[in-house]
């Protein structure tokens, strides 16, 4: 196992017309054993981080290392990683043992050695039964798995996955997003993993790095990144549904929207520069009798069984409440809206956190 270091690390590609810098001033250390998920939306450089990582894309400016060395001019092959990819491309005339055996026997390893990683690996995965069928006899998922497995039987110091279960249908990825996580504790191997997927980056991750245009906005541990959005880009796009976020400012004993057509009694930190955004997680939002309070009317009711989401209108202010699955709640009808003030986030001008709680 090894740390991964980034230090000041950009990538620019310089064949756009004009250069494009994809990634800006990187800096990231995964400590040995951790788990680490870059997510962010398309585009937003973390593919090109993970392959600068792999050794499959130079390196602009800034230091890479692996454990104590620094490799960026080191090739692939000789960086101790594996990487998995969301298209698995195994060998199609190969049985699967031949495809998991394959890394190896290039690599010259002994016959006896490769057949223990092989059948360690087989294990693991529960691919035992497996090992004659070539892959177009397999499933979705066990074709994924025998690529996880490739992986797994070259022991590196480092694994790193590229969005591993976008290819898969909804069910069998989180069935294999399960997998990916008991493995993980079963190896403990230090891994960087891409996806676009919030919920793949809450479950798995250690930590996570929130990215976006080729910049690092957050890098905490889940909970931290949900309780704590460093930025209103965060806030939005890690939690589902979304936090609602309402442009506005304080008056003398609460918040208004930039409109005035919603007011709630919470005050902003005496730090906070205006023009304001108030942030509310779906869940802080509290539904009741309308009272002397704010309320808004029912627009849209989701009933999603554990849950309902309750679509709100307070004027042009558009909020979504996620409330008990047993609520019934009536389209057209008006409720009244409440929060706890610890339960609200403050975002200033520049759409930073500006409740002083940033960690
Ligand atoms: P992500 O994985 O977050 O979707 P990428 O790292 O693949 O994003 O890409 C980041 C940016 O760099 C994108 O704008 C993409 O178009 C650009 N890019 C990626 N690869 C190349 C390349 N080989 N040449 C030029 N531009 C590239």
């Amino acid at each position: 196992m090894a740390t991964v270091t980034l230090e000041g690390v950009r990538k620019i590609y310089p064949d756009r017309g004009q250069p494009y810098v994809a990634v800006h001033q990187l800096d990231l250390a995964v400590a040995d054993g951790e788990f680490v998920v870059l997510v962010g939306p398309s585009g937003c450089g973390k593919s090109t981080t993970l392959r600068m990582i792999a050794g499959l894309e130079s390196i602009t400016e800034g230091t890479l290392r692996i454990g104590d060395r620094v490799v960026n001019d080191v090739p692939a092959r000789d960086r101790d990683i594996a990487m998995v990819f969301q298209n698995y491309a195994l060998y199609p005339h190969m049985t699967v043992y031949q495809n998991l055996a394959f890394a190896l026997t290039l690599r010259k390893q002994p016959k006896g050695e490769i057949e223990r990683r092989v059948k360690e690996a087989a294990e693991l995965l529960g691919l035992g039964d497996l090992l004659d069928r070539r892959p177009r006899q397999l499933s979705g998922g066990q074709r994924q798995r025998v690529a996880l497995g490739r992986a797994i039987v070259r022991h590196p110091q480092v694994f790193l996955f590229d969005e591993p279960l976008s290819n898969l249908d909804a069910k069998l990825r989180v069935q294999m997003r399960r997998e990916i996580a008991a493995l993980r504790r079963r190896l403990g191997t230090t891994t960087v993993y891409v996806t676009h997927d919030q919920v793949e980056a809450m479950t798995l991750g250690d930590r996570i790095v929130v990215m976006k245009d080729g910049r690092v906005l957050q890098v905490d541990r889940p909970s931290v990144i949900y309780q704590r959005p460093a930025d209103t880009f965060v806030a939005t796009f890690i939690g589902s549904p979304p936090m609602n976020l309402i442009p506005g400012g304080a008056t003398v004993d609460g918040f208004e929207s930039e409109r005035g057509d919603f007011r709630l009694p919470v005050r902003p930190p005496a730090q906070a520069q205006p023009p304001l955004t108030l942030g509310i997680r779906p869940e802080a939002l509290q539904l009741g009798p309308t009272g002397t309070g704010t309320s808004a009317e029912v627009q849209l009711v989701e009933p999603l069984g554990s849950e309902t989401l309750v679509t709100l209108a307070a004027g042009t202010t558009t909020l979504v409440a996620r409330v008990e699955g047993t609520a019934a709640w009536t389209i057209g009808h008006r409720v009244g809206l409440s929060v706890e003030p610890g339960q609200v986030h403050w975002f200033g001008a520049d759409g930073r956190r500006s409740d002083g709680r940033t960690v």
